[in-house]
């Protein structure tokens, strides 16, 4: 018999209980890097050792576009003054471009949506993320959340990688094939810009330059609570991040 079984019958049911109640189980998330009052030349110098251009010195002190962070914690360690971070998961924020008010979810979506997961060039740390989604801890189908091969029976498509150009026509034809309604939910630092990789001559700035996306869902790789956040908040189920960063 499966270990997973054996453990489920000797130590009960072990499911998160997110969207719920909050998880707080530790080492659910790496955090994200926050909005920190720093000014003056320890700023200056903050701002220098970040590789993605994610701090930029602005009137709140030293501020963080969430969106760009890629977990190097070059501001965190070997530093004088650290930035500060937080440890929520729910980080998934709709985009300004979300066809979400004219392209409504029916009621139906709230107990059923099919999930194509599409990979545009990942480097497996996003998709390996995603896989967590169906194991008993995450177990995302008691949320009506199904996986389907197909994008003629996908409701939500969930890109991760920085799209390579040679999956940039593959996407926008998996994009085209999806019935209506349907939502776009790009999940990662290089699904949402590019990442480390892009724009280059192998791969442009993330999913919204192919298809367009509706809910952002920052991490380098995000956890499997910020991806099932991302989900929740396309279907409708859960409210966005108020800010990023
Ligand atoms: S952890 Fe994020 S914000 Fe900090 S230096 Fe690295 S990429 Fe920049």
């Amino acid at each position: 018999m499966s270990q997973w079984v054996v453990k489920g019958l000797r130590t009960g049911v072990k499911t998160t209980n997110y969207p719920r109640l909050p998880d707080t189980a530790p080492g659910l998330s790496c955090g994200l890097p926050a909005t920190t009052d720093l000014r003056g030349e320890h700023a200056q110098a903050l701002v220098a050792r970040c590789p993605t251009g994610a701090l930029s010195v602005g009137r709140r002190g030293i501020e963080v576009d969430q969106r760009r962070c890629i977990h190097c914690l070059r501001c965190r360690r070997g530093v004088n003054q650290q930035l500060a971070w937080e440890a929520r998961y729910e980080w998934a924020r709709v985009t300004d471009k979300s066809n979400r008010h004219d392209n409504r979810f029916g009621a139906a979506f709230r107990r059923s949506a099919h999930i194509l997961v599409v990979d545009a060039g990942d480097c497996g740390a996003c998709l390996n993320e995603v896989k967590q989604l169906n194991n008993p801890y995450y177990n995302m189908h008691r949320l009506g959340f199904f996986l389907t091969p197909t994008p003629r029976h996908a409701d939500v498509m969930l890109v991760v990688g920085a799209v390579t150009e040679h999956m940039r026509l593959a996407l926008r034809k998996a994009y085209d094939a999806m019935p209506t309604p349907k939502r776009v939910v790009a999940a990662g630092a290089c699904a949402l810009f590019g990442g480390v990789f892009g724009p280059s001559f192998t791969c442009g700035g993330g999913v919204a330059q192919a298809v367009p996306v509706d809910v952002e869902v920052p991490g380098n790789p995000p956890p499997p609570l910020a991806i099932l956040h991302g989900l929740l908040v396309a279907a409708g189920q859960r409210q966005p991040a108020s800010s990023c960063g």
